[in-house]
């Protein structure tokens, strides 16, 4: 069983020089070594073990395995078309305990904080202002955990008798995410929350109980009032990950979209469109990788200093809207 998730998180602060620990991380990831004049470098809080409002929360081994996940990854700013070498990259990811602040289920407030980097090209410059002028100040990642445990009884969520939300002798239910598979890229969000609080998520796995309840009626038998809810609830959830499987694909085919200017610009967008419209998303998902493979074969060899603009703000703000 696989759920993946969306989250939406929060940039920190701004941005600075690498220390001499972190620039030899990034220049790990470079083709040629980078001074730590070259890059920036900014904080990032990907998610922490609060209930968010969909009832659910990451557990601290969650978190523990995610910050494994999310090092080397890489964010992108698919917004603006013309940022097609707008990447940021993932250097270390640690989770870190906030003193004195508990979580509503009663435990220390823990969260994952990476830094990641962006080169001080020119490419970058719009981003790296954005940042620093606190105009992007989110981010939206991506994981998927094996399962959603109710944090009353352990169960699968999905399938137990407790809800989230509802207290139990005092103990609130709510929907662990736990078993962390691998963590996607992250991009840039310059309007917080397209929808909602920026949390989508769609949930695959197994449905042993709705097969269960599928046979009952295909041989027209009476199904019982909680297998009714079942059911009901089986059907909602299948529209929303119809939903997010769609946005999953459309966000998966702009980036591939992007990518194909970047490193095959004689093939033009509508023809890559028409053939990204019959690939499978593990055909895109293959592209994707090997796009990325040569953008970064090309990236320009001689990153240059970006000097501080902040004054061009509000004239820069309509390039971040989605
Ligand atoms: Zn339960």
């Amino acid at each position: 069983m696989d759920q993946v998730l969306h989250k939406s998180a929060a940039v920190q602060g701004e941005g600075d020089f690498p220390d001499e620990r972190e620039l030899e991380l990034i220049n790990g990831y470079t083709r040629r070594r980078l001074s730590a004049g070259e890059v920036y470098v900014f904080s990032v809080v990907l998610c922490d073990n609060e209930v968010d409002r969909d009832g659910e929360r990451f557990t601290r081994e969650s978190l523990d395995a995610l910050a494994r996940l999310f090092v080397g990854k890489t964010g992108i700013f698919d917004h603006d078309p013309s940022a097609k070498n707008q990447t940021a990259r993932i250097i270390s990811c640690e989770v870190e305990q906030v003193q004195g602040r508990v979580t509503a289920m009663k435990d220390p407030y823990c969260r994952l904080r990476a830094r990641a980097y962006i080169p001080r090209t020119e490419n970058c410059l719009g981003l790296i202002e954005a940042i620093d002028s606190g105009i992007v100040k989110e981010v939206s990642v991506g994981c998927s955990v094996g399962i959603t445990r109710c944090s009353v009884c352990g169960e699968d969520i999905r399938l137990c008798s407790h809800t989230k939300g509802e207290r139990y002798g005092g103990r609130l239910c709510c929907g662990e995410l736990c078993d962390p598979l691998d963590a996607y890229e992250f991009s840039f969000v310059a309007v917080p929350a397209q929808r909602g609080a920026g949390v989508i998520k769609a949930v695959r796995g197994k449905e042993n109980n709705m097969n269960i309840i599928i046979k009952k009626l295909e041989s027209g038998e009476q199904l019982g009032e909680s297998e009714r809810t079942k059911l009901l609830g089986y059907i909602c959830e299948l529209e929303e990950r119809a939903k997010d499987g769609a946005y999953y694909r459309d966000s998966l085919t702009a980036e591939v979209l992007r990518l194909s200017a970047a490193v095959q610009p004689a093939v033009s967008r509508a023809t890559m469109e028409s053939v990204a419209k019959r690939m499978s998303l593990a055909q895109l998902r293959e592209f994707r990788a090997a796009f990325e493979e040569k953008l970064d074969e090309s990236l320009p060899p001689r990153p240059q200093l970006m000097p501080k603009k902040r004054n061009e703000k509000n004239a820069r703000n309509g390039e971040f809207t989605i």
